[in-house]
């Protein structure tokens, strides 16, 4: 059979990776990906063939598994957190049409809401909404306004893409937005470097949260009206507790 598995690997270590994402990667003649996902498996799985790609490579990356995959081999493509969340996912269905006698299959994997979450204690213990951005692929317009929707809606916000080299002040202005409805006070956490020797966290709040420098491996969390500060961490009641 013809398979192509698009494997989720987790924030970035061992421990947070499942027990079929290892096995994805062990059974796989070929694993493509990008360029920092690689270099964190090599270490892991030394004897294995990868395929590394830069960014902005993504189509050529999945078309290249894809054509493999059409050959015979058994090749896994990787992305970091889960593969469904701003990862290949999606874009391996799209091109499948290109290559009827593959058979895809998706390995899921924690995310970086999830992973992140755990280290600030319980953010999303409620309704939440996931946002990137990122306004390589969406329009910043659109970016906007589902910001003011998930606002108003009192959703956890857990924002991914905070910032990258050309887009170094879209935090800020996200916060300017959201400060348009959501109060300066509101809580709000940052986790850095998930799963990796720098990991760490902060929690903060939305009027402060508009100048504390982000980066590329920073996840984003605003708080509901609910969400508060317990034993140092961000938590959002569901509603059970009286405390
Ligand atoms: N597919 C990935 C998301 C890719 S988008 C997932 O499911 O997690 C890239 C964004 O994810 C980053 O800008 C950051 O916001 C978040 N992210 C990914 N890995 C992270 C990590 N190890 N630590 C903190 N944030 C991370």
């Amino acid at each position: 059979m013809n398979r192509l598995m698009v494997v989720g690997i987790g924030p970035g270590n061992t421990a947070n990776m499942t027990e079929a994402c290892r096995h994805a990667i062990l059974s796989a003649d070929a694993i493509f990906g990008y360029r920092a996902y690689i270099a964190l498996l090599k270490p892991w799985f030394p004897h294995k063939n990868f395929f590394e790609t830069g960014m902005k490579s993504e189509v050529a990356r999945c078309r290249a598994a894809l054509s493999l995959a059409a050959e015979g081999k058994a090749v896994s493509l990787v992305s970091s957190g889960d593969a469904g969340i701003y990862g290949m996912a999606s874009l391996v269905y799209e091109l499948s049409p290109e290559f009827p006698s593959v058979t895809i299959e998706v390995v899921p994997g924690i995310t970086a809401a999830i992973s992140g979450a755990a280290l600030l204690g319980s953010p999303v213990g409620h309704d939440f909404a996931v946002i990137s951005l990122s306004d390589l692929l969406t329009s910043w317009d659109l970016i906007e306004k589902r910001l003011r929707a998930v606002a108003a809606g009192d959703l956890v916000i857990c924002i991914y893409n905070p910032a990258s080299h050309g887009r170094p002040d879209h935090l800020r202005r996200s916060c300017d937005i959201l400060l348009e409805i959501l109060p300066p006070n509101r809580v709000c956490g940052l986790v850095r470097n998930i799963g990796r020797s720098e990991e760490g966290y902060a929690i903060t709040t939305l009027g402060a949260l508009r100048t504390i420098p982000v980066d590329m491996l920073t996840t984003v969390f605003i708080g509901n009206t609910k969400t508060r500060v317990i034993n140092g961490k961000m938590i959002t009641p569901r509603g059970y507790g009286n405390a």
